[in-house]
């Protein structure tokens, strides 16, 4: 071993003794973290140019039972429906054809039914979801943002959430950020096997 291989075998080491392997993991996601996250990270999916939104329902049980993110429905092409918020013709707008989130992640659903589940969504939903949401049986709805609260489609949800009794809850993220890293499975290997020398070929 040489001294360069010595002292890369030493790093190594060290970055193995600073992580405590046979203790539980403190900094693990949390439940709430987790599910709006998934609901972000479906909203990674969407085609939307201005708005990207994603929703998470969960079960009592706490395992999830429906994804969903706002796109065209099936066999409407995303590249043959327009995405524009305004033009001469109604028509020309995704106003008439985009499938919320909410609506997705409901018809999504991988078991009979969400009664009493709780949808995780990025933006509180409008009217139509509210509606979606009630009729379905989900009994509470936990949000990120509720930047349009002024517009009459979220006022009216509002109020019918407030007449069925849903409840309804503003999520603060406890970390700003949630790094996913395809690198970091590969961590013990990385990690506990010095890096092997190219085999010089002659
Ligand atoms: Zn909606």
């Amino acid at each position: 071993m040489n001294m360069v291989e010595a002292e890369s075998s030493k790093e190594v080491s060290n970055a193995i003794f600073s992580r405590d392997v046979d203790k539980k993991r403190e900094d693990y996601l949390e439940w709430t973290d987790y599910f709006m996250a998934t609901a972000f990270l479906a909203a990674k999916r969407s085609k939307d140019p201005c708005s990207q939104v994603g929703a998470c329902i969960v079960n009592q049980e706490k395992r999830i039972v429906g994804v969903g993110y706002n796109g065209m429905p099936f066999g409407c092409s995303d590249d043959e429906y327009p995405w524009k918020k305004a033009s001469t013709s109604r028509l020309e707008t995704k106003y008439l054809y985009v499938c919320h989130a909410e609506m997705n992640a409901i018809l999504n659903k991988n078991c009979s039914d969400v009664k009493n589940c709780t949808i995780y969504v990025a933006l509180f939903p409008c009217n139509e979801c509210a509606k979606l949401i009630i009729q379905s049986g989900i009994s509470e709805v936990v949000y990120m943002s509720d930047k349009h609260s002024a517009k009459e489609e979220t006022i009216a949800a509002k109020r019918m959430f407030d007449s069925a009794g849903i409840k309804y809850w503003q999520y603060v993220p406890k970390r700003k950020q949630i790094t996913i890293d395809f690198t970091e499975i590969d961590w013990n290997r990385m990690t506990q096997l010095p890096p092997t020398p190219l085999k010089e070929t002659k």
